[in-house]
């Protein structure tokens, strides 16, 4: 694997304010990490949990990411808020969306690259097939993201399927990343995981970092320090 082609994506899983996500922002700037991820509208399991700050974080995230260079990664839960990503380099399909096939066919119409996360329940097949909806609805670009499937195993919060998301590389030909945190739900599982992701040949990873996990407002248990970053980036490298 050629190191340089290996992308790395970082940042919140909210971005509650402007100065965690500037704090993020800066992080990946100074370690080479070219991709800015971070939520804006969070879809939750429980109804009284954080939701986002929706529109104020698609423009934090998209100012942060053009004052440092990075390249900015945004999930959209609704074909509504599609208005308010066009300053959006990469809009994500979250896990709980990968089936909805108005979201994907509006999403592909952007003309931005789109980055599918394969829902916890998806076989290989369904998710390609996912991506295939993207493509006839011409989408630019197309990155498929593994972040965990739901198993028998309860040691983890989701099982990462490393296998079968080579399957899904060699038969779409499509870019392949790894979410280590969500499918881990442990930052302390966090660095191994993201080396087992280079190693495995897959083209990039996409990890949840915030400057102070333990007052994040959602995913707080998987979300590494920056300067857990730091040391697990640099020995991504080695
Ligand atoms: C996320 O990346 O912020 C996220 C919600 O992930 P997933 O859709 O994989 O649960
Ligand atoms: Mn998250």
């Amino acid at each position: 694997m050629n190191a340089s082609a290996f992308s790395v994506a970082a940042g919140p899983c909210s971005a509650e304010s402007q100065e965690t996500v500037d704090l993020c922002a800066q992080a990946n700037s100074r370690l080479g990490i070219k991709y800015l991820r971070a939520g804006a509208y969070k879809i939750r399991t429980s109804a009284e949990a954080y939701e986002g700050e929706g529109r104020q974080a698609v423009e934090w995230v998209t100012q942060a990411a053009k004052k440092y260079d990075l390249r900015s990664i945004i999930e959209c839960v609704d074909v509504s808020h599609l208005d308010e990503y066009e300053h959006v380099d990469i809009i994500q399909i979250g896990a709980r969306n990968m089936y909805n096939t108005p979201l994907l066919r509006a999403t592909a119409g952007s003309q931005k690259t789109v980055l599918l996360k394969r829902a916890f329940s998806a076989t290989v097949d369904e998710w390609l097939k996912a991506a295939e909806k993207l493509d006839a609805a011409g989408a630019d670009k197309i990155i498929l993201c593994e972040r965990g499937i739901r198993t028998f195993e309860t040691s983890t919060r989701f099982t990462l399927d490393l296998a079968g998301a080579l399957i899904a590389q060699r038969k779409s030909g499509l870019e392949v990343w790894a979410d280590p945190s969500h499918a881990s739900g442990d930052a302390l599982l966090v660095p191994a995981l993201s080396s087992a992701i280079y190693a495995s040949g897959l083209d990039g990873l996409m990890i949840e970092a915030h400057p102070t996990p333990k007052k994040a407002k959602s995913d707080s248990r998987q979300t590494v320090s920056l300067s857990e970053l730091d040391l697990l980036f640099a020995k991504l490298k080695n």
